[in-house]
């Protein structure tokens, strides 16, 4: 037997991919890539009724989205013949029974230990348990006795999995000691808590890593994100790609208490990666989110696209936000005339002055020269003179139809000189 290091993450396909199951997936893969071992994937669907394939297609896809790819695959529905054989091993040499139609363990009721990496010396006594059943019947094992036979089988070295399993591992450890197999080593990871303390579940919103995905979290975000609920490099780094993490990390460094899911902290990271991005990458992956309409747009006139996308990079915190606030992009804005005065400028003739004369400046500005930069050399002086409010008030109105948006040159420099003095036009018309 070689010392080398298996690991696995044994999801159950009776949900969508559980954030917590990705990050006991990750620890798994971390281990197991710092040893230079194995990391396994084996779908727990012994559970007929429960299991469903679109679960296991979440499941995966999930996965290979974060980047956590496997090394060996199994489902436990195609090795009924393995547990079968296992089953009957115990029952002939009287570890087991049946009882009606159950196969029943014959505990021996005695106090096992076992040693937990991140929690010490763990102690229970199995006499609590009794006979507990392994089996519905030969061909339907129950998950505690399939997940020893499998692990065993497939060389598991460490079983990293959620300290909800800590109250089943004495069983595991009486099955493994009937069947004269060496114990795997254990670390149980603390469980991810809400900010308020309490279980994570659906109510603190998104829980299944599809949702973030569909709201347009990146999933190195995520990884690093996930990797720091309840572990940490030990110094001062928090932006850690997944090759940086598996180099720094161990299980020494897991912590025992309850780890809090923080979404404002991932949220964070998101921007952090977000901005990271080449604009063009960027661009590509935003336009799933838009609108049909502008999404065409931005297909057909990438240069455009891109360009607002690097306007917008900085703001957004999920991809999903880039619909918001975009519009005057992809089509002429409207509003109200009144929203094109300035709140101290008397009437509305001041703007239109300010926007004939901003008109006179970006004429005389050639087509190819018209960057924001050139722009705002074009009226900047105007508008120190006149006031900054007077000026740059109406033009972001007539550009924009909004009281709140980026900077206006920087809007007129993506818009183009047609576009920005059609829509200034526009304006003074209005007046
Ligand atoms: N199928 C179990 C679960 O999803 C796996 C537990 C284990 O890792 O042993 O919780």
């Amino acid at each position: 037997m070689s010392n080398k290091v298996i690991t696995r993450i044994a999801p159950s396909p009776t949900g969508l991919f559980h954030i917590g199951t990705a990050r006991t997936a990750l620890f798994n893969y971390l281990y197991a890539m710092k040893h230079g071992g194995k990391f396994i994937l084996r779908v727990e669907d012994t559970d007929k009724e429960r299991s469903k394939k679109e679960y296991e297609e979440d499941i995966l896809n999930g996965l290979k989205w974060l980047g956590l790819e496997w090394d060996e695959f199994y489902r436990q529905s195609e090795r009924g013949e393995i547990y079968k054989k296992y089953l009957q091993q115990l029952l002939s040499e009287n570890k087991a029974y049946l009882d009606g139609n159950a196969v029943r363990f014959r505990n021996p009721n005695k106090k096992v230990s076992f040693k937990d990496i991140i929690r010490g010396d763990i102690e229970f006594d199995t006499a609590d348990v009794g006979d507990f059943v392994i089996a519905k019947d030969l061909d339907t094992p129950l998950y505690h006795f399939a997940v020893v036979v499998d692990d065993n089988e497939m060389g598991v070295t460490h079983v990293i999995r959620g300290e909800d399993h800590i109250s089943n591992t004495p069983r595991h450890v009486l099955l493994y000691e009937a069947f004269g197999f060496a114990l795997p080593q254990y670390a149980h990871l603390p469980l991810i808590l809400a900010p308020d303390k309490s279980k994570l579940s659906k109510r603190h919103g998104a829980v299944s890593v599809t949702d973030y995905k569909e709201q347009g979290y990146l999933p190195e975000a995520i990884v690093n994100f996930i990797a720091f609920i309840g572990w940490n490099p030990g110094d001062n780094r928090e932006i850690m790609s997944l090759s940086e993490l598996v180099e720094s990390f161990s299980l020494e460094k897991a912590q025992k208490g309850g780890a809090i899911f923080n979404t404002e902290r991932l949220d964070w990271y998101n921007k952090e990666y977000i901005r990271k991005k080449a604009t063009a990458e960027l661009g590509e992956m935003l336009v799933k989110y838009l609108p049909e309409k502008w999404a065409e747009v931005a297909e057909q006139r990438k240069d455009y696209w891109y360009k607002i996308a690097e306007l917008e990079k900085e703001r957004i915190t999920k991809l999903s936000d880039i619909k918001e606030g975009i519009g005057y992009f992809f089509e002429t804005p409207d509003y109200d005339k009144k929203l094109l005065l300035w709140k101290k400028a008397e009437n509305l003739d001041e703007s239109k002055t300010h926007l004939e004369k901003i008109v006179a400046f970006l004429n005389s500005l050639n087509s190819e020269d018209f960057t924001s930069r050139d722009i705002k050399e074009a009226i900047w002086n105007y508008a120190e003179e006149q006031g900054r409010g007077n000026v740059l008030w109406p033009l972001r109105v007539a550009l924009t139809g909004l009281e709140k948006s980026p900077d206006p040159f920087l809007v007129a420099g993506i818009l183009g000189k047609e576009e920005t003095i059609s829509r200034i036009n526009n304006a003074i018309k209005k007046i």
